[in-house]
């Protein structure tokens, strides 16, 4: 089974999100792909209405990195559990990158996401600047060393997306599917961990979804512009099923 996850970041309002998962609904997938959806914190409850008799899930795109309490504008991973969602994304690059998440908070949010029974999809990834300066793997160590060191052997409940930061958005490098698959295989050494899956998110579109897919060590993709258009997206459903 390889997922196929679509961020749809503030890609789509309500109205454009609910007609894609109209859409989407509306095709017959295959069992071999595990399809969930990542809209908007508006659109969630809608979005999640329309797909429940499909196989398709639905994910946080982002949760609160405390579990309950006085946080303006935040939603907890115990919130997000009660309106039905599998996954939520952690440490997600543009998070990192441009709201300033710390590894403290992605630690935090991985924690609560296993304690709400929220899978986390724990993003990871190098900058340029890392592999410029040699520095790719430290970066992977220090990010994935601040979540495994505290959850104690919960790993069942854990996903991982590798995202190359260089690689992500529209018109981004794409990272080499072989170079990509060597990264996955080091991070399973590494964390030694056997059954863990990792995903691989990085300007993955129609024409390259079957490059990534095909390699044993990527269970799945991360997808984020291709996953936001009707066309693009429908594209890629056929590629894979
Ligand atoms: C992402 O941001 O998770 C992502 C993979 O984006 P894109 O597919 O647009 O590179």
């Amino acid at each position: 089974m390889k997922h196929i996850f679509a961020n749809w970041k503030m890609y789509l309002n309500l109205e454009e999100s609910i007609d894609l998962a109209e859409e989407l609904q509306a095709k017959n997938l295959p069992d071999s792909i595990n399809l969930s959806l990542f809209p908007s914190d508006l659109a969630f409850s809608d979005v999640g209405r329309l797909l429940e008799d499909k196989n398709i899930s639905l994910g946080a795109q982002n949760i609160s990195d405390a579990p309950k309490g006085a946080f303006t504008g935040a939603i907890s991973a115990d919130m997000f559990a009660e309106a039905d969602a599998e996954y939520a994304l952690v440490g997600h690059s543009e998070r990192r990158h441009v709201f300033g998440e710390t590894l403290e908070s992605t630690k935090n949010k991985v924690i609560d996401c296993i304690e709400a029974g929220v899978t986390p999809v724990f993003c990871i990834g190098e900058t340029q600047d890392d592999l410029d300066s040699g520095n790719k793997k430290k970066t992977l160590k220090q990010q994935l060393d601040i979540v495994f060191d505290s959850i104690d052997g919960k790993n069942e409940n854990i996903m991982i997306g590798y995202e190359p930061v260089w690689a992500i958005g529209e018109g981004s490098p794409e990272c080499d599917p072989s170079r990509a698959e060597e990264t996955h295989e080091w991070i399973h050494n590494y964390l030694g961990i056997g059954d863990i899956d990792i995903l691989y998110g990085g300007s993955v579109e129609a024409h390259n979804v079957n490059d990534y897919l095909s390699k044993k060590y990527i269970d799945g993709v991360l997808i984020g512009h291709a996953g936001a258009d009707i066309d693009q997206f429908s594209k890629l459903i056929q590629k894979v099923s």
